[in-house]
């Protein structure tokens, strides 16, 4: 078992739902996925290169990766040192280019090259975990997912909503509390509110709207 708020003992803590939502779609009224993308493929490729790098870096890599190689089957014309070569700057670049070729090459031979609208089947492709899975699934697709990254684990924690440093524990946690209609929205707003205001160092406390319920706020009272 894991410490988790439910809603119950959210609402005690005099945290209404209905406030934080309207809150977030203050500060984020639109949010969208920072990575570039033109299709689901691309997309997929992205999120893998994401992986430990921000989403600028992954735009820059991309605008030229996708120029030629924008389909399972132009991506597997190029060798996994080719690939490496274009896709250095994102870091760990030797798993991502061997994840990315095993992954379009498994869309071809299992899925007739289409990405698969399933997260179970998703988390079958080489490189897909279970965030990723769930980024493509809600973005893609527009599925209800949580996708839980490092900000949201970190958010998450902060607010009281969950304790625990497990992302799918967390992501269970959230699925629970949250109603299911803002799941895909959530996520991102989620996302750019731990990236612009709560952020890992020095979160920008005195731009936010969430003093009164945040676990962080109360031991470390950050100005
Ligand atoms: S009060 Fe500070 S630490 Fe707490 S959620 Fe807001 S920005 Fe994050």
């Amino acid at each position: 078992m894991f410490d988790v708020n439910t809603k119950d003992n959210v609402k005690e803590k005099n945290m209404d739902l209905n406030e934080f939502y309207s809150e977030l779609d203050n500060l984020f009224p639109e949010p969208k996925c920072e990575l570039e993308y033109k299709s689901t493929y691309q997309l997929l490729v992205a999120v893998i290169l994401s992986a430990q790098c921000t989403d600028r870096r992954v735009n820059i890599v991309t605008k030229e990766l996708f120029k030629e190689y924008d389909t399972p089957e132009k991506m597997l014309k190029l060798s996994q040192s080719e690939l490496e070569n274009k896709i250095h700057s994102v870091g760990f670049y030797h798993n991502k280019a061997k994840n990315i070729l095993s992954m379009s090459r498994d869309l071809i031979e299992k899925f007739n090259g289409e990405v698969p609208k399933d997260i179970e089947k998703l988390q079958t492709l080489a490189g897909v975990g279970r965030k990723t899975a769930n980024v493509v699934f809600s973005e893609a697709f527009k599925g209800d997912a949580i996708a839980v990254d490092t900000h949201v684990l970190r958010v998450s924690n902060r607010l009281g909503f969950v304790k625990t440093d497990n992302p799918y524990k967390c992501e269970l946690a959230l699925m629970n509390l949250f109603d299911k209609s803002r799941w895909g929205k959530l996520h991102l707003q989620l996302v750019h509110f731990g990236r612009y205001i709560c952020k890992a160092v020095k979160p920008k406390c005195s731009e936010c709207p969430f003093t009164n319920n945040c676990i962080y706020y109360a031991l470390h009272n950050t100005k």
